[in-house]
């Protein structure tokens, strides 16, 4: 059993956090919504009134948070992580954020004498209810080591991708190729449906051919193949089309900054923020198919 302080108890954090208990863990959560606190206390976890309470006593720190902003305040901020959790205490940031911020706050991390490890996530909040996440994860190895039993009580995939912000940059990169991957099968669905080619037909097709992907054959953004896709349930995410364009921003933000070439991430973005401008933000990223399908076609 290990102690563990848990920030972050939203949609993924809840979850998560919920599975440490079940595992064994001994886990205090913090929020600034109280109502979260109060749900990881009636999944048998401890309720703290502040991150510094819930770290206090913790040999792991879990932090689960919106955006880099808010884990520079609860790390670095007054009464932030590391100034208040005790000497020696694994701190390990699971949320999605700019590789830029992973990188300072890991670095002010071993100045203030901690170990740290972004490790984001894939697999959405199905995953993170049952453990399924995959975890990919940047620090140092003897950190991973240590990090590895805890984060196996939530996910299946723990994969070590380098030193600090390798978590989140092998994130970013896998999201790229999702969002632009996902366009190119809607675009695809759209030509397919003007040029009279079922989709079935377009499916059946394409998921032994070529142009195989995930985005086709495990989440098809076109009702009817894949009858669990969020295309047959008009759209409910799932993962968000905010979700999509906040990591296609950090990949742009990345590659800008590295100065890599990404014309197809760029366009990626840019057909996001139009979807999302156009007030569908909290559809499941698939919905773009309708946006792109645009005008419908008439019969
Ligand atoms: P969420 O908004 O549901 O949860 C974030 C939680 O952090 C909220 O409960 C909020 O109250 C809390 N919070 C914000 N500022 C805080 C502070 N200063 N102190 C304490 N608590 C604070 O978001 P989520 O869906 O759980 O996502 C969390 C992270 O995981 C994000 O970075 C997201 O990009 C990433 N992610 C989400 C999914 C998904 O499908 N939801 C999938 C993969 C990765």
């Amino acid at each position: 059993m290990t102690a563990i302080g848990f920030i972050g108890l939203g949609n993924m954090g809840a979850p998560m956090a919920a599975n440490l208990v079940k595992a064994g863990h001994d886990v205090t959560g913090f929020d600034i919504a109280a109502g979260a606190v109060a749900a990881l206390a009636a999944a048998g976890g401890r309720a703290a009134d502040t991150a510094a309470e819930a770290v206090a006593a913790a040999e792991v720190v879990i932090t689960m948070l919106p955006a880099g902003p808010q884990v520079r305040a609860v790390y670095l901020g007054h009464s932030g992580v590391l100034g208040r959790a005790r000497k020696g205490a694994l701190l390990i940031d699971c949320s999605t954020i700019d590789v830029e911020t992973a990188r300072s706050v890991a670095e002010a991390a071993a100045e203030a004498g901690f170990a740290m490890l972004d490790a984001p996530v894939s697999g959405g909040v199905i995953g993170a209810e049952t453990a399924g996440l995959t975890f990919m994860v940047g620090g140092g190895v003897a950190a991973f080591a240590r990090g590895q039993p805890v984060l196996a009580a939530m996910g299946r995939t723990i994969v070590h991708a380098g030193p600090a912000g390798n978590g989140q940059a092998a994130k970013i990169c896998n999201n790229m190729i999702l969002g632009a991957s996902m366009i190119a099968v809607c675009e695809a669905f759209s030509l397919a449906e003007r040029l009279g080619v079922a989709a079935q037909t377009l499916f059946d097709i394409s998921a032994k051919s070529s142009g195989q992907c995930w985005a086709l054959t495990s989440y098809c953004p076109v009702p009817g193949p894949v009858p669990a896709s969020p295309a047959n349930r008009d759209y409910v995410a799932g993962f968000t089309a905010a979700m999509m364009l906040k990591d296609l921003r950090l990949a742009q933000q990345a590659a800008g900054a590295s100065n890599a070439a990404t014309p197809l991430g760029a366009a990626a973005a840019n057909l996001y923020q139009l979807f999302v401008d156009e007030g569908s933000g909290g559809l499941d990223f698939s919905g773009i198919y309708r946006f792109i399908r645009k005008p419908e076609v008439k019969n």
